[in-house]
């Protein structure tokens, strides 16, 4: 349902979406527009209702996970206000890089030039090639694993493969039961278009296994205003798994030959008409069985977006895509 237009941008044009679940928000923020929470002992998240950031402080400075440009200076006020109330040195010393996306860290030049920048290999290549002086390139780099110790507090970085980017790494800290992975699971919501806007379909769908093959309690999964739990991501798996399973039945059962006839010398047509069929087919269940479970799942796009990025992930990277020709 939508009303008459009515303004230039068409925002006022939003039809009446569900309404979001409480349990799918998080705490209020304060004034400054953030919230910072202690996660476990010396480790804290910031959030502004959106994107996530975390920081450990320690006898030796702080070092800041993440810096999404929407909370930008409200990183340092948090950092400031938990260290005036512990006593702990507010200064940062390290920073470390999720990934090099500039909404998770387009505000990573906040730190100054004295900070010690951490990254995997194909963040700091990324980011030079990405050339934005808003993310400077990451001088200690690290392939598989890397093992962040300052002031006597752990953070073990992994890369197990591309995922959501090609340098998407897990941040795990062993000492405060927690786990850091951005841009995977939006724990209470369904994953905006192509499944998050990711770039390697199978390292995608593979991502949460790993994610809770570690041993932690409390997730930071970089969006929406609240930390994660173990089931937020057992919600996740099973609604990708369900996506997958209803995407095979699709391709099985939508007979692609009355679209390519259809179609004729204009093939293209034929390939249109054949997966948006499949597509449609295979999201449809998927969004009548989450709306009200995850919010904005009554958003289609989401769902048929992602739905689409799986659909071809089988045909092209599990296979077969067609019939061998006799
Ligand atoms: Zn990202």
């Amino acid at each position: 349902m939508t009303s008459p237009a009515s303004g230039a941008d068409g925002a006022a044009d939003l039809p009446d979406y569900a309404p979001i679940p409480r349990s799918a928000l998080g705490p209020p923020l304060n004034d400054q527009g953030y919230h910072v929470g202690r996660i476990e002992r010396n480790l804290y998240w910031v959030t502004d209702g959106v994107y996530q950031s975390a920081f450990l402080t320690t006898p030796d400075g702080v070092v800041v996970f993440d810096a999404p440009p929407s909370i930008g200076n409200n990183i340092r006020r948090a950092i400031d206000e938990v260290t005036a109330a512990s006593g702990a040195p507010s200064t940062v010393t390290h920073f470390v890089y999720s990934h090099h996306h500039a909404d998770h860290n387009g505000a990573a030049f906040l730190f100054g030039r004295d900070v010690t920048r951490i990254g995997h290999e194909e963040t700091r290549r990324l980011l030079l090639r990405d050339d934005d002086p808003a993310r400077p390139v990451p001088e200690v780099t690290f392939a598989d694993r890397y093992t962040l110790e300052v002031g006597g507090e752990l953070a073990e970085l992994a890369w197990h493969g591309p995922n959501h980017t090609p340098d998407n790494i897990y941040i795990h800290f062993p000492g405060h039961d927690t786990l850091m992975f951005i841009d995977v699971v939006n724990s209470g919501w369904v994953p905006i278009y192509n499944v998050n806007l990711s770039e390697d379909v199978m390292g995608y769908m593979g991502a949460p296994a790993i994610a809770l093959s570690y041993p932690w309690t409390h997730f930071i999964s970089g969006h929406v205003g609240r930390l994660s739990t173990r089931d937020d991501v057992a919600v996740h798996q099973q609604y990708i798994a369900d996506i997958e399973a209803s995407s095979r039945e699709a391709l099985a059962s939508v007979d692609p030959v009355p679209f390519y006839v259809a179609g004729g010398e204009n093939f293209w047509a034929g390939i249109k008409g054949h997966l948006d069929t499949v597509t449609e087919r295979a999201a449809a269940p998927i969004i009548a069985k989450y709306t009200g479970v995850l919010a904005a799942a009554d958003i289609e796009v989401f769902t048929r977006t992602t739905t689409f990025q799986i659909m071809q992930s089988l045909r092209l990277d599990r296979g077969p895509s067609g019939p061998v020709h006799p």
